[in-house]
Order: C-alpha cells, then structure tokens, then sequence
C-alpha cells in the first residue's frame, strides 16, 4: 500500500498490467479515464492534466448508445437484482430466451437457432466447430478446412487466427499451431470495382473452392466491411458470388457480423447489402450495446438438425459463463432501444457528417484516401501512422482515437450530435494535419452545428 502511494496508476500499471498487443510496460502514452458519460470520455494523463474527449471509438466499436445510458443502466441493475450467473447447462432464463427470439427475429432469413457465447473469438470458434462438425455428420468428415479471403480479421483465439489475414494476421509466429486453411485474394475496392473485376475475382475463388472441395467445410469472411484488417469496403456482389460457391461446392457460408452487425454499415446487417443468406453468423461488439461482453452464432434449422444428428448428437462447447444473464439482459435492452430509434436515419445522418467533415483531409499531402460506410469514417494514409503521436494531437483536439496500421478511423457511437461529429471530424483532420506537418487546404465545413 505505501508503494502505491509513491506511485502514479500510470507506474503501477506499467509495473503490473498489459494492454492489447502491447508490450508489457510500454512506454505508449497512457490516460486514465474518470469519468464516462455519454459519447465523452473524461481523462487523465500522465502530466496531470485533465480532459474531456469524444469517443470515437466507441469503445472499439460497440458502445452504440453512450456512456451510463440509462436505459441500460436500469437493464442491468434490475437483473442483477434477480441473479448475476447461473450455469446454462440444464438451466434456463427470460433474458436467453427473449434475446434469443429477438435475435431471430432481426436477423436475416433462416437463420433460426442461437448460442451464446462469451466474446466474438470465442463465438467465431464456434461457428467453425459447427460447420466441421456439420460436415462430419453428413457423411464428409475429411471436410475441415476453411475457405477465406485475404485481409480478414475473426479474432485472437487459435481458429479465428487461423482465418485472419495470413500476412497482417499472426500467422508467422503460431505458424506451427494454425489450422491449414485456404486463402482466396481480397475482394475488390467498393471505391474502384468494375462488374469485370468481381467476375475475374469470383472465377479466382470458385476455381480454389473446386479444387479443395474435398477439403472443406465452409466459407467465413466479414460481409461487405473488412474491419480491422484495415477498414476495407468491398461490393456485396462479392457474397452474392460465395453463396453461389458455397452451394455448388457444399460447403456452409460463414459471416462474421461482430464488426458490422447492428446498423453499423447502414443496414442493420451488413448481409442486408447483399440479400444474402448466411448458414451460420456471429454478432458480438454492439450487442451489448456495450456494456458487457457477448456474442451469438445464429444458424439455420438445417445446420443445427444434421449436428444434433451426427455422431456426437451435440454441439461440442459450453463456455462457463455462457448466456450470463446480466449480459443476455443489457443485449436484450440495447437492441430494443435500437429498434425504437430511427437507427437508419442515425446512422445516414452519421454518415453525411462523416463524409462531408473527413473531406478536408484529401486535401493533405499525408492522405492516400478518405472513406466513409453506414457510420464508419477512414483517412487513409500513405504511410504507417505515427500512433503514439496522431493520438496525442487529437486529445489535444478534444478526440479519441485509435488510429492503427496506415488509417486514422472513427465508429462513433450511434448518439453522437452533428455538433459530436463536427467536433470529431475536425479532430481527426487537425491530428493528422498537426503530425504530418500540414494544414487542410479546404474550409472545415459542419463547424458547430
Ligand atoms: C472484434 C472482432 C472479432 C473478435 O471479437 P472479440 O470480442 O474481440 O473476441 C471477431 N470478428 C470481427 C469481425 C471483429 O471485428
């Protein structure tokens, strides 16, 4: 106790903690946060001073709703109320059941059966068991590798990384524990495609499903929006195509929603883009809107009648915690209040202020391209960026961001004002204007509205 005295938290974290992909005492800069409320983080840093930031993170992507939302609040403490945990081996509860249904209900088409689990890798393991052990059971257990594309991200857990992105992904450090899985070129840019493109690139991904098809179980990628292998928009004819090469070549299609699920891409589905049918699909991040970790898979009848028929008669995992009803309760809260906003016309009207607020940064020498999708905003740079650097200057301009790789992003939360997003966009400009040495040619238009 008196050596925490004599430290700052900033020593004592570094003394006694890791951060994500950080190595363990890094010297990055550090806040402290002490307050959260609304889409405004309060922080502290290492010089003591104070600020008042907007979180254009939203908390790596899932805190739709805002800081201590009241709605969400009462969820949880009234469940908590009733019961925290209880095992859902043998046992079960209104918020799995009336989250469940929901989830049913919202979902795409077909897909009717869910299980929980307690983050996104975890559940994107789960999917990947499910359609190995689909395979098994229709006579096919020769059938267990993954068919993706290049640049994908499904999480930090041995299976996910077997099918993120085998260059940027982990792969060369667990080489030796990955799954062998099949990787097919990235989509086309959405920016830039031509019908011709998806054509040479549907042809390139039909001819190595043909060739493996002995080999495998299923398709998995993430419809529409490759989150953080680098923030990459492809055309939705791109799934049209893999649902067609999943059903010449047996195998089940996989979306991996986590990223994009819950209006985030403009459709409360990114599969909504398309039309198209997944056999199985995982959400998580927003879901909770937030609050508390938790993903689904959703599959259809068909998938989940051949596994309870197969060998094993069961799916194989149950995580400890799985379905915690604290979790289940602030979901169910949180896509409800989804549903009663206008949540299309947020996220368009996100999406106006993105794209008209990011524009001054093409104006930069720095910027290579600026993007925008549903509520999702990207300055694209011509390099890798200055992290530690671009996040201190845009504290400074009363933002936070994560910027990673060579893109300066944001995925604000859904009740972000146009005064919120006026004040985020100039922040994320000036940032990258203030570290790269350079100032935005074009008047910051959307100031103060
Ligand atoms: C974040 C993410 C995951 C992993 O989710 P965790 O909850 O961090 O394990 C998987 N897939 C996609 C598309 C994601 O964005």
């Amino acid at each position: 106790m008196s050596r925490a005295g004599t430290r700052t938290p900033f020593d004592r974290d570094r003394a006694a903690l890791w951060h994500p992909y950080a190595s363990a005492g890094s010297p990055e800069p550090l806040w402290q946060v002490e307050a959260a409320e609304g889409v405004r983080l309060r922080l502290r840093g290492e010089d003591g001073a104070g600020s008042d930031v907007i979180d254009g993170m939203a908390s790596w992507w899932c805190m739709i709703h805002g800081y201590r939302n009241p709605v969400l609040d009462a969820a949880l403490t009234e469940q908590a109320g009733q019961f925290s945990h209880v095992m859902f081996g043998g046992l079960t509860h209104a918020p799995a059941i009336e989250l469940a249904e929901l989830l049913v209900s919202i979902t795409p088409e077909g897909l009717e059966r869910v299980f929980f689990a307690d983050s996104g890798s975890v559940c994107v393991e789960v999917a990947l068991k499910l359609a190995v052990q689909y395979q098994g059971a229709g006579g096919r257990p020769q059938r267990q590798r993954m068919l993706t594309v290049s640049g994908g991200y499904h999480g930090d857990t041995f299976g996910a990384m077997g099918v993120c992105d085998p260059v940027d992904g982990m792969h060369s450090t667990f080489a030796g524990l990955l799954p062998n899985n099949i990787f097919a070129p990235r989509p086309p840019s959405a920016a830039t495609a031509t019908p011709q493109e998806i054509a040479v690139w549907a042809r390139a991904v039909a001819a190595l499903a043909a060739d493996n098809s002995d080999e495998l179980a299923a398709i998995i990628l993430e419809p529409v929006l490759q989150g953080a292998g680098g923030m990459f928009v492809y055309p939705p004819e791109c799934l049209r195509a893999l649902r067609r090469i999943a059903d010449d070549h047996g195998l089940l299609l996989i979306l991996d929603e986590i990223a994009t699920g819950f209006g985030r891409t403009g459709e409360l589905f990114a599969a909504d883009h398309a039309g198209v049918r997944a056999d199985i699909m995982c959400v998580g991040k927003a879901l909770t809107g937030g609050y508390l970790t938790l993903a689904a898979m959703l599959c259809t009848n068909r998938v989940a009648r051949t596994v309870s028929h197969g060998a094993a008669g069961a799916l194989l995992h149950g995580p400890t915690f799985m379905a915690n009803p604290l979790a289940c309760a602030v979901a169910l809260a949180s896509v409800r209040l989804l549903l009663a906003a206008d949540w299309r016309g947020n996220v368009a009207g996100i999406n106006t202020a993105l794209t008209l607020g990011l524009s001054p940064a093409r104006e930069l020498d720095v910027v290579a391209s600026v993007r925008t999708l549903g509520a999702v905003g990207v300055i694209e740079l011509d390099r890798p960026v200055d992290v530690a650097e671009v996040t201190r200057a845009a504290m400074r301009n009363g933002v936070w961001i994560r910027p990673f790789r060579n893109l300066v992003y944001t995925m604000p939360p859904y009740v972000c004002t146009g005064a919120d997003l006026a004040v985020l966009t100039r922040g994320m400009v000036a940032a990258v204007a203030e570290v790269y040495g350079d100032t935005p040619g074009a008047p910051m238009t959307g100031e103060g509205q």
